[in-house]
């Protein structure tokens, strides 16, 4: 999207939306002489920095071009989620029959309605990150772009605002790729998908990361004919192979034709639409889709900030930051995905709490000591936290593993969820956990249960003892602690229970 094209005014949820996070009618305050912290960016980076700043007193502005909220609220996470929730929705009725529950009829969607209960629900998270919000926190809220004017001065509106401390929250937006042909021809990102009003009957989706496979999968359960287009030979490339082929499968099942590994794209306009040539698994492909979504690859808004005025090194992965998210100038912090391989709104809110402690009171937090989890949110889900087996050999850590099937957690059977499992990497030798993936249903939800164990440094083997409702999908994650357990009764161990046990029968 474009900072100068808000969202679609034609409807009445979108109009609620920017009521609430671009009031046409805002008139930016006058600013104070001098601010303990000046933010630029109104995403939930920026968001969370100015709110917390202020409640702990500070003098604090915030600065933000287009939308509050950021890519979150408006073109991210809310949306896609609300999507993706409805795909759900298809996919549980067209499988109603497996639960004995008969609905005649085609299914049908209606796809308008669903993109409207979308942005009807967008609309009605928008007052937490409401510009009158942030006002009554003490907030002062400037609506224009920020731009650095010298090492303590930012201007935005024709005024200058003068700082102690000053926080880059300016995000990243959708890349576009170097693929031959794609500057001819329309294509979406996720700053436009989200005002589709009508299904597309073909879509191509370019790229296999969480993005990708989570909008393939919810357009194919609407009734697109998808195509998912990737190059690295799977998808989701970073996550643990296992999983990553339990979403591939399914994603087939779910009707998304999968052009794996795929050399020599080329894109080209047609009356019918986007053309695609493409070479996958051997074989050469030629097809016309209605629409493209580009997927792949994010870049740091570093543009049109003053960073050389202000002495702020940057590149192309964005601001460079310090463990302390301090850059090269040391009055001026980054969060967020400006700054961090980890481009998900809890990183972003995390690393906010970070730079409030080390901006306003010299802390010495590091972001390098957060756990940090993700989840992509297609069915099944797929969660990670911590290390993956090939980053920890590459650092030369050795591992023990433990794998739980869900197919054997007896409410995963139950809910007809069994696919997926649990799996759990500690330190070789310990109960020390180091990371984990988790592929089910609700995986998302369950990571948060490994996350906190590593964050408080509780070990797989006391999971084991912390009794968990039965029966739960849950569970699965204390077996998997039963089976490090097991490990621990080793032959003279056994020999030894076994004479005890001998002896009491004498
Ligand atoms: C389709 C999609 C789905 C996603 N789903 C999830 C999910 O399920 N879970 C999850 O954790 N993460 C998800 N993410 C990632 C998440 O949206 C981002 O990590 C998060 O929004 C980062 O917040 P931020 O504040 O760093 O940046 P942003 O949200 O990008 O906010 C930056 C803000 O700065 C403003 N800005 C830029 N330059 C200037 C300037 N010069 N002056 C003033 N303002 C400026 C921008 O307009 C923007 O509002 C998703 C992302 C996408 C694209």
């Amino acid at each position: 999207m474009n900072a100068a094209e808000p969202l679609e005014p034609w409807d009445v949820h979108n109009r609620k939306l920017h009521a609430n996070v671009h009031p046409a009618d805002w008139v930016n305050p006058k600013p104070a002489a001098k601010y303990n912290l000046v933010v630029i960016g109104g995403g939930t980076a920026g968001l969370v920095t100015a709110a917390g700043a202020a409640g702990l007193g500070a003098k604090v502005a915030l600065i933000e071009r287009h939308l509050l909220g950021g890519d979150c609220l408006n073109v991210g996470c809310v949306p896609s989620k609300a999507i993706i929730r409805a795909a759900r929705a298809v996919a549980e009725v067209r499988r109603a029959g497996d639960f004995g529950v008969r609905v005649g009829g085609e299914v049908k969607v209606d796809f308008a309605a669903v993109m409207e209960r979308m942005r009807r629900l967008r609309a009605d998270i928008s007052p937490h990150d409401s510009a009158a919000r942030f006002r009554e926190l003490g907030v002062d809220v400037f609506i224009g772009g920020g731009k650095f004017t010298g090492r303590d001065t930012v201007q935005v509106g024709g005024q200058t605002l003068r700082f102690v401390h000053a926080v880059i929250a300016t995000g990243a937006r959708a890349a576009a790729p170097a693929i031959p042909g794609l500057d001819t021809v329309p294509y979406l990102t996720n700053e436009t998908l989200f005002s589709l009003t009508e299904l597309p009957k073909r879509l191509a989706v370019i790229g296999a990361g969480p993005i990708g496979c989570e909008m393939a999968q919810s357009f194919a359960r609407f009734g697109s004919e998808v195509y998912l287009v990737e190059s690295t030979g799977g998808v989701l490339p970073r996550e643990d192979r296992d999983a990553a082929g339990l979403l591939q499968a399914a994603l087939v099942r779910d009707g998304v034709k999968l052009l794996g590994g795929g050399k020599n794209l080329r894109l080209a306009k047609t009356p019918e639409g986007v053309r695609l040539l493409v070479e996958s698994q051997g074989r050469d492909h030629d097809l016309v889709v209605d629409q493209l979504l580009v997927a792949v690859g994010r870049a740091p808004n570093v543009e049109d900030l003053g960073l050389e005025t202000a002495g702020v090194e940057f590149g192309k992965k964005g601001v460079v930051v310090d463990d302390c998210l301090r850059t090269t100038n040391p009055r001026v912090f980054a969060c967020g995905d400006i700054c961090s391989p980890y481009k998900f709104t809890h990183a972003a809110d995390f690393m906010a709490r970070i730079v409030i402690q080390n901006a306003l009171f010299k802390g010495r937090k590091k972001a390098s000591a957060l756990t940090i989890p993700w989840c992509t949110y297609t069915s099944p889900e797929i969660a990670h936290v911590g290390l993956e087996p090939r980053e920890a050999k590459a650092k030369g850590i050795a591992l023990d593993t433990f794998t739980q099937e869900m197919g054997k957690v007896d409410r995963a059977i139950l809910d007809g969820e069994d696919e997926g499992f649990v799996r759990i990497h500690v330190r070789k030798g310990t109960d020390e956990i180091l990371g984990a993936t988790i592929v089910a249903t609700h995986a998302g939800d369950m990571i948060g249960e490994v996350s906190l164990a590593m964050t408080a440094g509780i070990g797989l083997g006391s999971i084991a003892g912390a009794i968990h409702p039965y029966p739960t999908q849950a569970e699965a994650i204390r077996k998997t602690g039963d089976l490090y357990n097991r490990t621990r009764l080793t032959p003279f161990v056994k020999t030894l229970f076994a004479k005890w046990l001998a002896w009491q029968r004498r």
